[in-house]
C-alpha cells in the first residue's frame, strides 16, 4: 500500500478546503448585507465581519486538525468558542496525491508555522471592488514561505451568471504553483503594481523613479501577486511599511514555486518564523520576471527612507 501522504501535503490539501470554506464566509456576510465595519489603527485599517469570522474558521479547522502547529492571523479576536458551523473538516484530494518535494518530507507538526490573512484587500471589499480581494494562507518552516493558499472569492464576479465565481491558487516550493495559467508580461514592457488605498509620497516617488510604461493601483497583496503571475503586472513596488507577514506569506511561496522574487525595497528577504517582527517594515518588491532591473532602479534615498 502507498505510505500516508507527508504532513506539508496533508497541510496544504485542508488549507485549500478551509479557504473555499473561507470564500464562502466573505460572499455570504457581503451578500447578508451587515459588514460590521470596525477601524482597527484608523480609517484605513479596517476591520469586517468576514475578516473576524473568516479567521476563525481559518484558525480553529487548521488548529484542530494540525493541534501543534503554531498559526498566527491578523485580527486579534476575543478568545471565544468558534461555533462548529465555522469548522471546516475536508481536504483537496488532488493535492494529496501529490509527491512531497523531498526536502519536506520529514517536517514535524510543530516545525510549521502558518501565516492567516483572512480577508486581504478589506478596504476594497467594503468599497465594492470585490475581485481585489483574497484569503490567504502561507505555510512557513525554517523561517521561509515555503507553501502558500490564495483564494479568491470573488474571481469571475463580472464575467456573467455562466461562469464559475471564485478560485483557489496553490503552491509549493520545489513542486510549483496551480489554478491559473502562469503568464508573462510581453518582453520589454515594464508594469508597476501598487497600493491603491495606502499611497504616500514615497511610494509615488519610488514609481516615478522607475519610469514604467503603465502603473496599476489596486487593492490587497495577493491580488498584486496575482497580477505578477497572470502577466498584468511585471513588478509589485510598496516603498512604505504598512503590509504585514500574513499579507506576503501565501504570496511568496507561490510567487517562488514559479521561479519568481519578493523581497523589501532594499532587497532583503522575508523571514517567517514564529517570533519576527509582523510588519514589513521596509515595504515590498515582487517580479515574476528580471527582479534585478527593478531592484537596480529603486533610488538609494527610497531605500534609506525604509529602516526594516
Ligand atoms: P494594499 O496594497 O494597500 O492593499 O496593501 C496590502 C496589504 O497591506 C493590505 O493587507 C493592507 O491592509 C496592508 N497595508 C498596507 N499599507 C497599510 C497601512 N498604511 N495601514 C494598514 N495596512 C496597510
Ligand atoms: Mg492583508
Ligand atoms: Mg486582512
Amino acid at each position: 500500500s502507498m505510505a500516508s501522504p507527508a504532513l506539508l501535503m496533508r497541510v496544504v490539501a485542508s488549507a485549500y478546503s478551509v479557504a473555499e470554506k473561507a470564500a464562502t464566509i466573505v460572499r455570504n456576510v457581503m451578500s447578508a448585507g451587515d459588514l460590521g465595519i470596525v477601524e482597527k489603527a484608523g480609517p484605513n485599517d479596517l476591520q469586517t465581519k468576514a475578516d473576524r469570522l473568516v479567521q476563525m474558521s481559518i484558525c480553529a479547522s487548521l488548529a484542530r486538525k494540525f493541534p501543534k502547529m503554531t498559526i498566527i492571523g491578523e485580527e486579534e479576536l476575543p478568545t471565544e468558542d468558534v461555533t462548529e458551523d465555522l469548522i471546516e473538516d475536508g481536504h483537496c484530494e488532488e493535492i494529496l496525491k501529490k509527491p512531497c518535494p523531498a526536502q519536506y518530507t520529514g517536517i514535524k507538526e510543530e516545525e510549521l508555522v502558518i501565516w492567516v490573512d483572512p480577508l486581504d484587500g478589506t478596504k476594497e471589499y467594503t468599497e465594492g471592488l470585490l475581485d481585489h480581494v483574497t484569503v490567504l494562507i502561507g505555510i512557513a518552516y525554517g523561517g521561509k514561505a515555503i507553501a502558500g493558499v490564495i483564494n479568491q472569492p470573488y474571481y469571475n464576479y463580472e464575467a456573467g451568471a455562466n461562469a464559475v465565481l471564485g478560485r483557489t491558487i496553490w503552491g509549493v516550493l520545489g513542486m510549483g504553483a496551480f489554478g491559473f495559467q502562469l503568464t508573462e508580461v510581453p518582453a520589454g514592457k515594464h508594469i508597476v503594481v501598487t497600493t491603491r488605498s495606502h499611497s504616500s509620497a514615497l511610494v509615488n516617488e519610488c514609481i516615478t523613479a522607475l519610469n514604467p510604461d503603465a502603473v496599476i493601483r489596486v487593492g490587497g497583496a495577493g491580488n498584486k501577486i496575482i497580477q505578477l503571475i497572470e502577466g498584468k503586472a511585471s513588478a509589485y513596488v510598496f516603498a512604505s511599511p504598512g503590509c504585514k507577514k500574513w499579507d506576503t506569506c501565501a504570496p511568496e511561496a507561490i510567487l517562488h514555486a514559479v521561479g519568481g522574487k519578493i523581497t523589501d525595497i532594499r532587497g532583503n528577504p522575508f523571514q517567517y518564523n514564529k517570533e519576527v517582527k509582523h510588519m514589513n517594515s521596509a515595504g515590498v518588491l515582487a517580479t515574476l520576471r528580471n527582479y534585478d532591473y527593478y531592484a537596480s532602479r529603486i533610488p538609494n534615498t527610497v531605500k534609506e527612507s525604509l529602516v526594516p
